[in-house]
């Protein structure tokens, strides 16, 4: 069997950024890392946390957006290792424990130039490069092969049998966390941070801002609603939003709300059961037996609760949001919108999906039929219960005629 190999990307991490995106992307390819390790430091040994610096919760889970952003959850994970040990992070100590835990693994230690070129200087550069091999990555166009080799030159002749390798990143982003808090303090910078790491910041007031959360614009309502939800979803949520922006041209429905109702919809998909209770105990939304069960079903619930209370948005939004699961009699053309986008936006690949499509375009309610009908029959595969809203909206639509024939 192949060794295992691991790379250990440690940083502060005060914020997370494209640069460190790129890096770690790099090295999962280039040293075809079986497993990549995001550790975030608690006290790192060579530079103070400054004044302002987030909780180490705070940064913990700004890292796991960072490790999320990958895509590769069975590889990529973020360790508290370093969070979870007292005094300074060193990392001789760190690659010790890793060593103890997986010791039949190739360790590979990730860094940029900064580090590399103060490599000898570190707590225990012996230790380091007996239990680890260094991959070094230039942070700026300049840091090429004259800048790291009298370096590389100099650690193998110190320390004999260090490896090191040196690769050079696809998509450099030339950024610091520090000078990225230097810009959000000027309540600029998102250009560098991924926008679930940027609607974090925002929604929880880091780095010094005070961002009025109920007047967003729409990239930083993105940004929010991404921050709320994994990666892996923020696909759906994009079609959603630019399927229901057409459907809205198409009807005549107000473009914008139907793009922020798009935005929005998911935006409280993965929060757990008992939060979801809580948020609608908070904003008065009664429950009926079914919803307090079923997590899918709440998510529309909290998510409009979310929509209107955080982000400030108008009934219609709320009222869109509120029923893109279940649907029920009586929508307004923003209703149906939403829950037919939210059905076929390009992303969705189900069987009769393409029919789906054709109608959503022809005939809004013959669509909303059909999706409200496909989900029944669903349930029914299922053996699960149909929301008395879902019956009723059927109801409803063939009560006026509406059929799925034609
Ligand atoms: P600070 O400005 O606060 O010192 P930083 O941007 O250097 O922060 P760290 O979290 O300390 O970020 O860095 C973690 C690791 O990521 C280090 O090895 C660092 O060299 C590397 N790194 C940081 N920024 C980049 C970048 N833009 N491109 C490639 N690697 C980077």
């Amino acid at each position: 069997m192949s060794v295992v190999k691991i790379g250990i990307f440690g940083g502060t991490f005060n914020p997370p950024h494209l640069g460190h995106l790129a890096a770690a992307k790099a090295a999962v390819d280039v040293l075809d890392l079986d497993r990549l390790l995001i550790i975030p430091a608690a006290i790192p040994p060579h530079k103070e946390l400054p004044e302002g610096t987030p909780s180490p919760e705070h940064r913990l889970t700004m890292a796991d957006k960072l490790a999320d952003a990958l895509l590769l959850p069975e590889k990529v994970k973020v360790s508290t290792l370093e969070l979870d040990r007292d005094g300074k992070s060193y990392t001789s100590d760190t690659l010790a424990q890793l060593k103890q835990k997986y010791p039949d693994a190739e360790l590979w230690l990730l860094m940029g130039t900064d580090m590399f070129l103060t490599l000898h200087l570190w707590h225990e550069p012996e230790r380091i490069l007996k239990l680890a091999g260094v991959c070094a990555f230039g942070r700026t166009e300049q840091d090429g092969e004259e800048v790291f080799s009298p370096q590389r030159e100099h650690l193998q002749k110190t320390f004999p049998g260090a490896k090191i390798t040196t690769i050079t990143l696809p998509g450099l982003v030339d950024i610091s966390s520090t000078r990225l808090r230097e810009l959000l303090a000027k309540g600029e910078g998102a250009d560098y941070l991924l926008p679930s790491v940027y609607g974090y910041i925002l929604m929880n007031g880091l780095y010094g801002f005070h961002t009025d959360l109920k007047h967003l614009d729409i990239p930083t309502l993105r940004a929010c609603s991404y921050s709320m939800v994994m990666q892996k979803r923020v696909r759906h949520i994009r079609g959603t939003e630019e399927e229901a922006v057409r459907l809205a041209k198409r009807w005549g429905a107000d473009e914008n709300q139907a793009r922020r109702a798009g935005i929005l919809h998911d935006c409280t998909k993965y929060l757990p059961g008992e939060e979801h209770v809580a948020i609608c105990r908070q904003y008065g939304v009664e429950l009926d037996e079914l919803e307090q069960r079923a997590v899918k079903l709440l998510h529309s619930k909290t998510g409009a609760c979310i929509a209107r209370h955080v982000f400030g948005e108008p009934d219609e939004v709320y009222e869109a949001i509120f029923w893109h699961t279940t649907a029920k009699e009586n929508m307004t053309t923003l209703e149906k919108i939403l829950y037919v986008a939210d059905y076929m936006e390009p992303n969705r690949t189900f069987d009769g999906v393409e029919r789906l499509r054709e109608l959503a375009y022809s005939d809004l309610d013959k669509a909303l039929l059909l999706g409200v009908e496909t989900t029944i029959q669903e349930m029914k595969d299922r053996s699960l219960p149909v929301h008395t809203s879902t019956l009723r909206a059927r109801a409803w639509l063939r009560g006026h005629g509406v059929t799925t024939e034609g």
